[in-house]
């Protein structure tokens, strides 16, 4: 080897693994234990909005079981539930309207309306979510990930994790909220990342859509009659 070549492999070394260590960092997976008392929310607490989150479905086993509730905690005790949202994509046509995207939407419309219960400016619903908690039952996709660091939540709880989606056949973008939480440091506001909370619960409602031998969500039974296995409400 030439000392040049020499000079060079080194180079090229220390460029690889500067970019591996870059990786590693965006892609870690190392976040809060969801069964500890994070900013001072108890983990029993955590669990019940979660299944509320679950329960915004509005059914026992829709095929995009995708739910979000908006909790404020900055009330203390169990916290106030100001909104809600699930998966409309089929419903209304509207390919953007994720659990996440109804629930912002919804809350949006709550927290401004002139004869509800909080009346807020249009720019006080903005500064509002910073103090307000979003719950989904999965964790975001990167668009709603993104909206949830543009509306400034205050903490962003997730159950199953995208890794677990895609494994169980989900079409996902592979990006985490992580690192989307990780990439959006220039926003002024800062949102608490907690993931994995109720996952053995959660998860069952992802499990069963591609999986023809796992068992229906509690509330259904499957249903092979349309010349495909699905899951129906009792
Ligand atoms: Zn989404």
């Amino acid at each position: 080897m030439t000392k040049f070549s020499h000079v060079l492999a080194l180079l090229v070394s220390l460029g690889s693994a500067h970019l591996h260590s870059r990786h590693d960092s965006y892609q870690s997976p190392i976040i809060g234990d969801p069964t500890l008392a994070i900013n001072s929310v108890a983990p029993s607490t955590r669990t019940y909005w979660m299944r509320q989150a679950n329960i915004a479905l509005g059914a026992p086993c829709p095929f995009a079981a995708f739910g979000a509730v908006v909790v404020n905690h900055t009330v203390g005790g169990l916290g106030e539930l100001v909104c809600s949202g699930a998966n409309s994509n089929s419903k209304t046509g509207n390919p953007i309207m994720h659990g996440e995207m109804a629930a912002i939407t919804n809350c949006s419309a709550i927290l401004t309306d002139p004869k509800g219960k909080y009346k807020l400016t249009p720019a006080q619903a903005l500064n509002a979510f910073a103090d307000l908690t979003i719950y989904t039952n999965a964790e975001s996709c990167p668009m709603c990930a993104s909206a949830i660091r543009w509306a400034g939540f205050r903490e962003y709880v997730y159950g199953t994790s995208i890794d677990t989606l895609i494994t169980k056949g989900w079409g996902q973008i592979r990006i985490s909220s992580l690192e989307v939480v990780s990439q959006s440091f220039d926003l002024s506001k800062p949102t608490r990342l907690l993931g994995g909370v109720l996952a053995n619960e959660t998860d069952q409602f992802f499990f069963w859509q591609f999986d023809p031998a796992h068992k229906c969500p509690e509330g259904c039974k499957r249903d092979e009659s349309g010349g495909s296995s699905t899951c129906k409400a009792l």
